[in-house]
């Protein structure tokens, strides 16, 4: 496993080329976010999607809720992996991202069965995050996100425990300073009229209902 430092504001775009050149070759890799640390692979390999379950201490194909969100770079890139944005979606994108408020939409070509369990779903997101985003916009594709912890363990906030966790098992982290913490992403389902909140968050839902 390999460690790298970034600048959190402004990552040096040769630190984050690496990290995608890694992704692309179904590598793992640690991340800071807006929230938490994450755990990021590229969602078209099942070879490298498999690896994550498998370190998560997940099953793939287990039923709902075990199915893995993105990141990714823009507004734009995510139109790339979904089938079409509801309006409400695509309302409450462009008013919360980015920033920790997951969207779920109807996922389109190239995202690998396992990635969302079946549901014919992908959840995703625009962080505030510049080294989140710049792996995802190195990458070219929205870029698993799961929290950097095995199962059942909590989630981290700071690169060491990640590598605690997780170090025998990935190719590199990115270590980009301790990350706000708390909370993780809220998850909304807003393909309906109605918003459905899935997970609560950073973002309180009220905040969500209340932007309508
Ligand atoms: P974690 O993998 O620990 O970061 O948590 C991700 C959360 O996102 C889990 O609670 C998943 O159930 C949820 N999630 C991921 N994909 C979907 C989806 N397509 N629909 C609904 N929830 C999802
Ligand atoms: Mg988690």
């Amino acid at each position: 496993m390999e460690r790298l430092a970034v600048s959190p504001a402004d990552p040096e775009p040769w630190a984050l080329a690496f990290a995608a050149d890694v992704l692309l070759r179904g590598g793992l890799v640690v991340f800071p976010t807006d929230t938490l640390y994450g755990l990021a692979c590229d969602p078209r390999n099942a070879d490298a999607v498999e690896r994550v379950y498998r370190t998560k201490g997940r099953l793939a194909g287990q039923a709902f809720p075990r199915a893995l969100p993105l990141v990714a770079a823009s507004l734009q890139q995510v139109e790339a992996v979904a089938v079409r944005l509801s309006p409400l979606t695509r309302r409450l994108a462009e008013r919360f991202w980015p920033g920790p408020l997951t969207l779920v939409v109807d996922v389109g070509p190239g995202i690998v069965e396992a990635v969302h369990a079946g549901l014919g779903t992908v959840a995703v997101r625009v962080p505030n995050h510049a080294v989140a985003r710049g792996l995802a916009a190195h990458a070219g594709f929205p870029v698993v996100s799961t929290s950097a912890n095995r199962s059942q363990q909590p989630a981290t906030s700071t690169v060491e425990t990640a590598i605690d966790a997780l170090g025998d098992v990935i190719d590199l982290a990115l270590d980009g300073g301790p990350t706000v913490g708390g909370a993780p992403s809220t998850i909304v389902d807003a393909r309906t009229d109605v918003p459905r909140l899935l997970r609560e968050g950073a973002v309180p839902f009220s905040r969500v209902l209340e932007s309508l």
